[in-house]
């Protein structure tokens, strides 16, 4: 038994907002959080490590997790498949572990609606600006002219949603963003639905105070 359930903590962003920056200076703050490493049908890109950023499956195998009912929640972007596998994330947080999120605003509404909805932390980061975006998509080199132009033809539709979301952040200095982040972090791990044995404490107060002369 744990004193704490873990929260399920969702970042979306239109890509080049900086969801994987902000997602490694979280886990590094806090290495107990767990990273929910997706399965995809994209190729990898190259550095990126199977089972580490991604597990990079056919579509034949994706299909199939999504019918045996492995997948938190799946959906298709810019063309390709992506899922949450549900094992994963079920065990860490019984164990009362946190387990964070880079998924699109499909997935985040699926999360939502789930039976693990009451656990959730939904943060949205916006860029400051859409030239600044492309800025960040272009200065980041990992993709072609051709994928950064559907990225930003994308960017609309993600940004779209920002209104589903517990939080919403601008992400103009990097330090800041990370600052107002850890603060929610740390009040999400405080609300009541997060902390499974607080009725038995209050039961013990109620015990303790009924035993005063
Ligand atoms: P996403 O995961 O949302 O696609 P990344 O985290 O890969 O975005 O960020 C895209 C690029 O922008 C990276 O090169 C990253 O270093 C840079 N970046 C992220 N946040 C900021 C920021 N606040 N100011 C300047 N550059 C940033
Ligand atoms: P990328 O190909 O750049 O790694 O990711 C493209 C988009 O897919 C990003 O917006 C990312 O958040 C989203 N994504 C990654 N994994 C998942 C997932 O498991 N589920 C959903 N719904 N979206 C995902």
């Amino acid at each position: 038994m744990t004193d704490r359930r873990g929260l399920l903590i969702i970042l979306s962003s239109p890509s080049g907002a900086g969801k994987s920056t902000l997602a490694r200076r979280l886990m590094a703050w806090d290495p107990t959080i767990r990273f929910s490493v997706s399965a995809t049908t994209r190729a990898p890109r190259p550095g990126e490590v199977d089972g580490e950023h991604y597990h990079f499956l056919d579509e034949a195998r994706f299909k199939t997790l999504v019918k045996e009912g492995g997948m938190l929640e799946h959906a298709h972007v810019f063309g390709n498949f992506y899922g949450s596998p549900k094992a994963a994330v079920q065990e860490a947080i019984d164990q009362g572990q946190d387990v964070l999120f880079d998924i699109d605003w499909q997935g985040a509404q699926q999360i939502r609606n789930s039976a693990l909805g009451q656990h959730t932390l939904s943060i949205f980061l916006l860029p400051p600006s859409i030239r600044e975006l492309h800025r960040r998509l272009r200065e980041r080199g990992q993709d072609s002219d051709e994928v950064i132009a559907k990225r930003m033809q994308k960017s609309w539709d993600e940004i779209s949603h920002w209104d589903g979301y517990d939080f919403v952040l601008v992400n103009e200095d990097l330090d800041a963003t990370e600052a107002k982040l850890r603060a929610i972090l740390t009040a999400a791990r405080l609300r009541r639905s997060q902390q499974p044995d607080l009725t038995d404490h209050v039961r013990a107060l109620q015990a303790e105070f009924e035993e005063m002369p």
